[in-house]
């Protein structure tokens, strides 16, 4: 694809205009929560709907074996985009509960005095997760420092690792801001250690290129429904090869065991031990066709947007007299937070939606950590795509600058 300015000033070897045909939304909206949950193309809305009406006209069973093939594709679709095999991944119904599966089957070995490690700025759902296990267990819940620009230290963590630590749990990019952590060095240490790591790539993944093998995660967990741009409801888990056989799922059915003798079971050997039989197979083939979208954009050409996009948001924002941009790390990413003097992210996002631009409010309960940490009960959070563009950023800054 040719370099083209595509209807704003970024460079971008995305063809800015042709996704934002491909994209009904576009048309309706100045879409800045990719963070909770992008405008899906049209090859998403139309898998998920074809299958629908599929499963009306000759029943849901027949419905899948006649998509038998395009639902298998899906797990090679999504180790491809990820840099794993097709039976390291496991297909569940969102991201928490993929790492959860991971978490609690690894937890069911946790003994008094055992450490875990996380991270600051770590998603509520899985501190939630690491303090039910810690008060179950007595293992330690220990959050890794950051560094001096709000990023996760690599060297705390370093000087933190002994013999007791039996997991390492980072968020790679949080839910509540721009920070990218830094997940490879992360992998790095850990199998230094030999101390499992799991990841949570929830933001990163349809945001950043990402190869399992480069960062060194044992494990990895990942939605649909956010910059992947794939239904709601949907999500996978990857686990890497010699971790499948070792980690039993907390719970088993019919799918992911076989009930082999009257007293005894087996569980399957692939990733697929941490699936459910019943899913969405509409949604799966949603999920298929948006990991296949983006492996066509290509995953630098997204990332570089994306990037340059909340670059640009930044620039904007910090020219606003009142506002203060709320992002921390080296390294930053197409989520943008910030506060203002004169109008709480409630009110601002409420307004802003009234005017046709969805933003969101990160608060204090999904990041106790992190914004608590830094006396910060809410945050407006704008995260843009790559289909957004310079334009619609210049809507939504005079929009704030407009006020109440
Ligand atoms: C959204 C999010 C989650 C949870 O994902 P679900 O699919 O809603 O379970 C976990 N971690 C981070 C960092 C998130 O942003």
């Amino acid at each position: 694809m040719a370099a083209s300015a595509s209807g704003d000033g970024i460079l971008s070897p995305l063809d800015v205009e042709r996704v934002r045909r491909d994209t009904p939304g576009c048309a309706d909206v100045v879409h800045l929560n990719n963070a909770g949950a992008a405008l899906p193309p049209r090859v998403v809305v139309d898998a998920v709907i074809d299958h629908l009406e599929l499963e009306a006209r000759v029943g849901g069973y027949a419905a899948a074996d006649a998509v038998a093939d395009r639902s298998a594709q899906v797990y090679v679709s999504l180790a491809e985009l990820v840099g794993a095999e097709p039976d390291e991944i496991a297909l569940v119904e969102n991201a928490t509960r993929a790492w959860d599966m991971v978490f609690y089957a690894l937890a069911s070995q946790f003994t008094e005095g055992d450490r875990v490690l996380t991270s600051r700025s770590e998603y509520a759902s899985n501190v939630i997760a690491l303090l039910q296990v810690a008060s179950r267990t007595g293992a330690r819940v220990e959050v890794i420092p950051d560094d001096d620009a709000g990023q996760l230290s690599v060297d705390a963590l370093r000087d933190m690792l002994d013999e007791h630590v039996r997991l390492i749990a980072m968020s790679w990019i949080p839910t509540q801001g721009g920070l990218v952590n830094p997940a490879a060095e992360v992998g790095v240490v850990a199998r230094g250690a030999g101390v499992p790591y799991l990841l949570d790539a929830c933001q990163a993944i349809g945001q950043l290129p990402i190869d399992v093998a480069d960062i060194g995660c044992d494990f990895l967990s990942a939605t649909g429904r956010k910059y992947l741009r794939a239904p709601r409801g949907t999500g996978f888990l990857f686990v890497r090869q010699p971790w499948i056989e070792r980690l039993e799922p907390p719970f088993l059915d019919v799918h992911a065991a076989h009930w082999v003798r009257d007293d005894a079971i087996e569980i399957r050997r692939d990733a697929r031990r941490f699936e459910s039989w019943e899913h969405s197979v509409a949604n799966r083939l949603g999920l298929g066709a948006a990991a296949d979208y983006a492996l066509t954009l290509g995953a630098d050409a997204i990332c570089e947007r994306v990037r340059d996009l909340g670059d640009a948001l930044r620039r904007r924002l910090r020219s606003l007299p009142g506002l203060v941009v709320r992002d921390l790390g080296r390294q930053q990413c197409g989520i943008v937070t910030f506060t203002l003097d004169r109008e709480d992210p409630f009110t601002l996002a409420a307004r802003l939606r009234t005017e046709g631009i969805n933003i969101s409010v990160s608060t204090i309960d999904f990041a106790r950590f992190d914004l608590g940490g830094r006396g910060l009960d809410a945050v407006a959070r704008a995260s843009v795509h790559y289909y957004n563009t310079e334009e619609e950023l210049d809507r939504f800054v005079e929009a704030i600058a407009r006020g109440p």
